[in-house]
């Protein structure tokens, strides 16, 4: 397998070329990044071929597919609030992006898997989100990541592209950043409950979500690129828990052994109250796949901010990414 994983410098992008660094079948990891919010620190010690740039840049796109056999797609403008800020920055890379990189695969034909998001289906009142619900996003993130992958299966229908399209939930763990304006809401509540500052608390904490470790969604990747899963319709990459805010804040208490207040702050627009999967098709397709608890990734997070450890370094000293 020779693999190009856009985004390959970010979060998720980082610990997936990581894992699949360390595949037999894996001959080669190439990452396309352009930097933006990844960081090339995130990939130290991971034997990848790394190219600074962006999946804009069509020539540069047809040149680095045209040597792959997988392309793991993740690179993409995150966050909702972002997408509120400037939606034309978020549709060009996150849709546009997206069209590009599979107009670039339509001769060669390596296996694309995308990473779409739990936002497509904004506010439908269902508790459980199936992949058969009409969506209805409530923001430019979300509109974008529909977009992208509805193109990613009209590829496969119309040139018979091999796609597998992910909607990921909130997924945490080592190496998410705090401390920017659009950080996530694990990273934002560790880092202040480990300086012992209050949490930031949009709304009244009663939303829930659910939370993904990390390793979770990377066993999920490098299982599906490996054996060429593909799928007519997006599928769920979360495991149907559901915890509300409030309860985090509580386990994150107990996890660093002290109290955890919340600021209160205002709802953020766009957020959705209820965000749980259903992870009947997911587990479907991965029957072997054994999801992380929150509270084992949890601690692993708070031990990652706590140490403040260089990324590449965690591997070696065996922590569970
Ligand atoms: P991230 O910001 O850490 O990773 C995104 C990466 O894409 C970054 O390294 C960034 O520099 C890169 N990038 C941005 N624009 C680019 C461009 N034009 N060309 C090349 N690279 C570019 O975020 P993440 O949390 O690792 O997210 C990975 C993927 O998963 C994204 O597609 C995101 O929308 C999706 N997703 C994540 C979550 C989550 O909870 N983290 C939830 C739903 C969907």
């Amino acid at each position: 397998m020779r693999v190009l994983v856009t985004g390959g410098a970010g979060f998720i992008g980082a610990h997936t070329c990581r894992a699949l660094a360390a595949m037999p079948e894996v001959g080669n990891v190439t990452v396309l990044d352009d930097l933006s919010s990844g960081s090339l620190a995130n990939l130290d010690g991971v034997e990848a071929d790394i190219v600074t740039g962006s999946i804009l840049d069509r020539d540069l796109l047809t040149d680095l597919i045209a040597g792959v056999t997988h392309v793991i797609h993740l690179a993409a403008r995150p966050s909702v609030p972002r997408s509120l800020a400037d939606p034309l920055a978020s549709h060009a890379v996150n849709a546009t992006g997206t069209l590009h990189l599979l107009e670039a695969c339509r001769a060669s034909r390596p296996h694309v898997i995308l990473a779409s998001s739990s936002s497509v289906y904004g506010d439908r009142p269902e508790p459980r989100k199936h992949e058969d619900l009409p969506a209805r996003p409530l923001s430019p993130y979300g509109a974008g990541k529909l977009a992208a992958e509805a193109y990613a299966l009209a590829y496969a229908h119309s040139y018979g592209l091999p796609v597998l399209p992910f909607r990921f939930f909130n997924v945490y763990g080592p190496l998410q950043t705090a401390g920017h304006a659009y950080a996530a809401v694990i990273p934002a509540f560790v880092s202040a409950a480990l300086r012992g500052e209050p949490v930031p608390l949009h709304g009244d904490g009663g939303q829930a979500r659910d939370f993904t470790y990390v390793r979770s969604v990377t066993e999920v990747l490098t299982d599906a690129a490996a054996r060429q899963v593909t799928s007519a319709k997006p599928v769920n990459l979360a495991f149907g828990t559901r915890v509300s805010l409030r309860h985090l804040m509580d386990l994150l208490a107990e996890i660093v052994g002290r109290v955890v207040e919340p600021v209160s702050l205002p709802p953020r627009r766009g957020d959705i109250r209820e965000s749980q999967a259903s992870s009947r098709l997911l587990r479907e397709l991965f029957p072997d796949v054994r999801p992380v608890s929150l509270e084992d990734g949890l601690r692993t997070t708070v031990a990652w901010f706590e140490k403040g450890r260089v990324p590449g370094v965690d591997a070696e000293v065996g922590m569970p990414v």
